[in-house]
């Protein structure tokens, strides 16, 4: 959401929107702001500025803090930022005004060229503005850019329709591990005695590393799929194994009785939820793992284009 104060300034200077900030040109310098928790932001690109000249900028900003009443000046990978820090009361609009002006004037006093040419070719003309979805980043392109970024846009869906063959391939993968994972626990289990429920990271571990080991896509999907096949194994390993169990002790007995048995026996149940609520805690920690896998390697960015405040 972006604050009505941003808006207005952006309308006034005939700047760009993205969900979270402005942006645009102003006195040939491109400028963008954004609304954090607690704070507004002012943020300049140096793309072409060497890192003494732009720790020189940050001195200059440093210096006048205080009348322009910024609370703090970062400066990192070619970006220098300043902020606002609001308590009780938003920035108001001359405030923010001014940190244009001043920022545009140490920007100028540092001879810092104009940043108003395409981000990436450094041309001028029909420049378009463009927005990421995954951060706050922002860019400028010329029309040639524009065509060459559509084209790997392209490429890149047809990439993504490729992907999507490898979702099925990843699950079929990851079946096919966490059934070698559920036969070995129901052995574990009545052959050895042992306490099982630690079969849950197993399961957790090999369905994951089926899923991987037949390449399959990393998206949503595929992460949901992994942990519904994950409780949905550890459900079925319990039940087989006292399933097992039952029909050691009576090698007579019909598969119907031991299904009815296990549904219904009033001494069999409570082992049942048990063992099967100790795994399910268990499988948190595959579920956390693999969820910050996904999360890392998931690409979810995307280069949108910007909308004109004027709209
Ligand atoms: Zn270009």
């Amino acid at each position: 959401m972006i604050y009505s104060k941003l808006k207005k300034i952006a309308k006034e200077n005939d700047w760009y929107l993205s969900n979270s900030s402005v942006f645009g040109l102003y006195r040939d310098y491109y400028f963008q702001m954004n609304d954090g928790h607690g704070f507004k932001q002012i943020s300049i690109y140096l793309l072409n500025t060497d890192y003494e000249k732009q720790d020189s900028i940050r001195k200059a900003i440093l210096q006048s803090k205080k009348e322009l009443k910024i609370s703090a000046v970062l400066l990192g990978g070619n970006i220098l930022a300043i902020r606002y820090k609001e308590i009780f009361l938003s920035t108001s609009k001359e405030v923010l005004k001014r940190g244009l002006d001043f920022l545009s004037d140490v920007l100028k006093s540092h001879s810092v060229s104009p940043m108003n040419t395409c981000f990436q070719c450094e041309k001028s003309g029909d420049l378009k503005y463009f927005y990421n979805t995954a951060n706050e980043l922002t860019k400028m392109l010329c029309q040639h850019c524009i065509e060459r970024e559509e084209n790997d846009r392209y490429q890149n869906e047809k990439l993504e329709e490729y992907k999507e063959k490898n979702y099925i391939r990843g699950i079929l993968g990851s079946l096919l591990f966490t059934a070698i994972g559920v036969i070995a626990w129901v052995a574990i289990a009545v052959y050895l005695h042992r306490l099982t429920a630690f079969g849950a990271l197993l399961l957790g571990l090999l369905s994951f590393n089926g899923y991987k080991y037949f390449k399959g896509t990393l998206n949503k999907l595929a992460k949901l799929s992994l942990f519904v096949i994950i409780i949905f194994s550890i459900i079925l390993a319990n039940y087989i194994s006292i399933g097992f169990e039952i029909y050691l002790k009576d090698n007579e007995i019909l598969i119907e009785d031991i299904i009815y048995n296990l549904f219904h026996n009033d001494n069999i149940l409570p082992i049942l939820i048990e063992n099967i609520s100790i795994s399910l805690l268990l499988s948190i920690l595959p579920f956390y793992y693999i969820n910050k896998y996904f999360n890392k390697n998931m690409g979810l960015s995307k280069w949108v284009l910007a909308k004109s405040a004027k709209t």
